[in-house]
């Protein structure tokens, strides 16, 4: 199958156009062992906008309520809200209907809610479920728990020595067995972002449905779910400067119509008797309890924060910091990036020869720049490079050149103190 590449090239655009954005952070503000936060570790948690956190002042001071039957004013308010959070993801995704969209804690969430609903029900011993070297634990785990269970094998794609996955070898694992396949959209230990339209479209070739996990992606490139044609598409809002304990599962009406539900309880019930319980329409099938009630509207403002400043935008403006990042980075003696692929998203995972990755956070922190090190829930990615951990740095439309110097200088820093 040929590969197209569909990414947005680099071009060149003023880097000071997306500066008026980095105000509106007030914990960029912060200093950090008397040094300016320099905060490098988007990947693990975005920071919030001053508008998310009035949103959720104004939501906690004004208008909060449980959701859901109450007929008095603010119980109607606070459901109106939250179901228009649900609108605006359904419009941030282009997912046809808004009961497509389910609130979850979060990708973890998302993705075990899958695996039960779907998993669980549909998937059998013998059959196979395919996965990446590239995932995330939590796109790893629930399925070994479901192969455990059931019988199921789980079969990897494998990738190469740049980070990018090998599609021939994707397309060979397909067989009569194959009932599903969990895809990371861009790997969050390495940055690569993944062919998954031209993916998505080879299994549906064979009939089988295909899991995203869009938790690194969602914040810096923008998805079409219809035009990705994907089944079920999973992210977390504390990734796209929301607040956590908040994420989202798309999932296409008549795969969630088909599926059991994950949690049993309130509002996911039509009717309960001892004798038979009968479940609620979609979403509120998949949403037992009270949910994150004002965690999801300000996931909503946060969607519309981003959505005024335009997804390609934020693309572009990140792949510039990127390529300056990694120029620079390539020019420091003893440093290796891990991950090149062609693909990628503003994120830089690197090593420096003869010092161990904690020490180069511990030491960059003393600089008050905030970078994640460790295997980055990324285990089987470490291992395919025979590497214990890196540092990672990675970046959003609120930094800036400057604080890729001060990362540069950092490590310089570091390799002194060390070498
Ligand atoms: N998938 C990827 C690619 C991630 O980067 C993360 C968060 N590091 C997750 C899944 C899990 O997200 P959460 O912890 O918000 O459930």
């Amino acid at each position: 199958m040929k590969i197209i590449d569909t990414s947005i090239q680099p071009r060149k655009i003023q880097t000071n156009s997306m500066e008026k954005f980095r105000a509106d952070f007030p914990i960029l503000k912060l200093k950090i062992n008397d040094k300016p936060l320099i905060y490098l570790d988007s990947a693990a948690s975005s920071q919030m906008p001053q508008v998310v956190i009035d949103r959720l002042v104004h939501y906690q001071t004004a208008q909060h309520a449980n959701i859901n039957r109450a007929v008095y004013y603010l119980s109607e308010i606070a459901t109106s809200e939250y179901e228009g959070a649900r609108h605006k993801l359904q419009k941030f995704i282009n997912a046809r209907e808004d009961r497509e969209v389910i609130f979850t804690s979060g990708t973890t969430d998302s993705i075990n809610l899958v695996m039960h609903g779907y998993g669980r029900k549909f998937i059998k011993a013998g059959d196979e479920i395919i996965l990446t070297t590239l995932e995330h634990h939590s796109n790893i785990v629930p399925w070994q728990m479901l192969a455990e269970e059931t019988g199921a094998k789980i079969r990897i794609v494998p990738i190469n020595d740049k980070g990018e996955l090998l599609i021939d070898a994707y397309e060979k694992l397909f067989n009569k067995r194959t009932k599903f396949v969990g895809l990371i959209h861009v790997s969050n230990a390495l940055g690569t972002i993944n062919p998954i339209k031209q993916m998505i479209a080879f299994a549906h070739l064979h009939h089988v449905p295909v899991l995203i996990d869009g938790a690194q992606a969602a914040p810096h490139i923008k998805v079409d779910v219809q035009d990705l044609d994907c089944d079920f598409y999973a992210f977390s809002a504390h990734k796209l400067c929301g607040p956590t304990g908040v994420g989202m599962l798309y999932g296409k009406a008549a795969q969630l119509e088909a599926m059991q539900p994950f949690k049993g309880g309130g509002d996911m019930i039509a009717s309960v008797t001892f004798e038979k319980t009968t479940y609620n329409v979609i979403p509120h099938k998949f949403e037992a309890g009270t949910p994150p009630i004002a965690a999801a509207i300000g996931f909503g403002a946060a969607i519309d924060y981003l959505s005024t400043i335009g997804m390609d935008k934020i693309h572009l403006y990140e792949l510039d910091l990127l390529n300056y990042a990694t120029e620079l980075i390539n020019d420091i003696p003893g440093v290796h990036i891990v991950g090149n692929a062609i693909n990628k998203t503003a994120v830089l995972s690197f090593v420096v020869d003869g010092i161990h990755p904690h020490d180069i956070g511990t030491l960059l922190n003393q600089e008050g720049i905030a970078v994640r090190t460790g295997h980055h829930c990324a285990q089987p990615v470490m291992q395919r490079f025979n590497i214990p951990a890196t540092s990672r740095a990675s970046f959003a439309f609120y930094n800036n050149k400057l604080e890729v110097d001060a990362l540069i200088a950092g490590i310089r820093k570091v390799q002194k103190v060390f070498l």
